[in-house]
């Protein structure tokens, strides 16, 4: 079942490799860095299954799924197949007049996949777009719905949700990574954090800031915009399914539209195909993006009801208002479908909950170390949290030296395997990280 083709060792001399990694340096802007004090970075040769082939030789295994999104592992014989068949009948073509059947085909599979009420697909290229998507599409609802000053929106503190604008505008204020930008920002509302953990008892008071919120600014507010169950950039943190379930009732009591960003939880990362299932919740927007082509191309989603998408179609101006160039890409929504069939004719929910009994089981030993404040699992995600923010060149430099692929943030080090890696994998990748982890002298003082 399981693919592994044979590659190329070392293709690229050392001297290659230097002045690539020279020009790098010089001129190639990599996300969050510094363009004068560039750290390290690694050069990929190329990556197979769960293994990435650094352009030196060695060999990492990945922790990432390069940002949530490889669910399949690298250089997938399937995947390629779908990009390949796509490429010979065509790479492109606008959205705007024209269609095509890879598009109409993935948008029947997104709206039989997730909550029955989501009707409607629109496609965008990034996460951070489809986020974009889906606030104007809630303040596009209320203008045609005659309440334009229902415009703002709500949110929960820790989220993140983008780098664009108004997707900034939505992260959480502090560790959000936007605070320089929060005058040019539209200002929201911030309901606190959820506190009561995913396993922990309910507590009807940990709703109260975004229910008192609602109870006063509901005449002003668009829609409240969380992430299902998990937090991701933001804080690493698993909420109570019933957090979200008080959420949904409380958007209903206030009329306000609910929006789910699903993009970093989507296609069964936390266990469930969507994690707005472990609440049984329906949103009225939702955001889909990352592992939605299996990692293999920039492709989001965003989808919504009926009632959105009739409410912005029968006033005026009676169009949706948003239209990227490359929306809808056929090699993208090709790709797509591919990861999908592939997910769902795999035992996915088999291997997630492994990954998860194995993570808890084997990130045990860093809670005996001091500088260890906590460490959480959910489904394929595993999460230590440090007491002190971590040394990021030091750490990474570590991380690689123990052959493994592991990108941490402030005092955030975790894990979220590729869905096929193997017990033997799982194993080498969170020993190096028990081992790398005990160094205290990895995190600042
Ligand atoms: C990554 C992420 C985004 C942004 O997606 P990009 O593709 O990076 O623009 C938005 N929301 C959540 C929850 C994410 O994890």
């Amino acid at each position: 079942m399981r693919f592994f083709g044979s590659y190329k060792l070392c293709s690229m001399h050392n001297i290659t490799i230097d002045h690539l990694l020279q020009l790098d340096q010089q001129q190639v802007w990599h996300p969050y860095a510094s363009m004068t004090q560039s750290p390290p970075v690694y050069l990929v040769e190329s990556a197979q299954g769960v293994r990435l082939k650094l352009a030196d030789g060695r060999e990492l295994i990945d922790g990432m799924s390069s940002w949530w999104s490889v669910i399949h592992g690298y250089n997938h014989p399937r995947l390629n197949q779908a990009i390949r068949q796509q490429l010979d009948k065509t790479a492109h073509v606008m959205f705007g007049g024209l269609s095509h059947e890879p598009a109409i085909r993935l948008a029947e599979k997104l709206v039989e996949l997730t909550p029955a009420a989501l009707q409607q697909v629109f496609f965008s290229d990034s996460g951070s777009v489809a986020v974009e998507v889906a606030l104007k599409m809630a303040i596009q609802y209320w203008h045609a719905q005659g309440q334009p000053q229902k415009n703002k929106m709500l949110t929960i503190r820790s989220g993140y949700h983008g780098d664009t604008f108004a997707a900034m505008s939505v992260c959480d204020p502090v560790t959000g990574m936007h605070e320089l930008f929060t005058d040019v920002l539209t200002p929201q509302f911030f309901a606190d954090a959820p506190q009561c953990r995913f396993d922990e008892t309910w507590d009807e008071s940990d709703i109260q800031s975004m229910q008192q919120l609602l109870q006063s600014h509901h005449g002003e507010i668009a829609a409240v915009i969380m992430e299902p169950i998990v937090q991701g950039a933001g804080g690493m943190r698993f909420y109570s399914p019933h957090y979200l379930r008080r959420a949904r009732e409380l958007c209903d009591e206030y009329d306000v539209l609910l929006i789910l960003d699903e993009i970093a939880t989507n296609f069964g990362r936390t266990g469930k195909l969507f994690a707005c299932e472990h609440a049984a919740v329906t949103p009225d927007i939702m955001c889909l993006g990352k592992a939605l082509t299996g990692g293999y191309m920039t492709l989001a989603a965003t989808l919504t009801t009926d009632r959105v998408s009739q409410g912005i179609c029968n006033a005026k101006p009676g169009v949706f208002m948003h239209g990227p160039t490359f929306m809808a890409n056929p090699l993208a929504c090709s790709v797509a479908l591919a990861s999908i069939d592939l997910l769902l004719a795999s035992p996915w929910q088999e291997q997630v909950r492994h990954i998860e009994d194995q993570l808890k089981q084997l990130l045990a030993p860093t809670l005996a170390y001091d500088h260890v404040a906590d460490m959480r699992v959910l489904g394929g995600i595993g999460v230590i949290e440090t007491q002190r923010p971590v040394k990021m060149q030091e750490i990474t430099t570590a991380f690689v030296n123990a052959g493994i692929w592991v990108r941490p943030f402030g005092k955030l080090v975790y894990l979220m395997p590729p869905f096929v890696i193997e017990d033997i994998d799982l194993t080498l990748l969170t020993n190096g990280l028990v081992k790398v982890l005990a160094d205290e002298s990895l995190l600042m003082t």
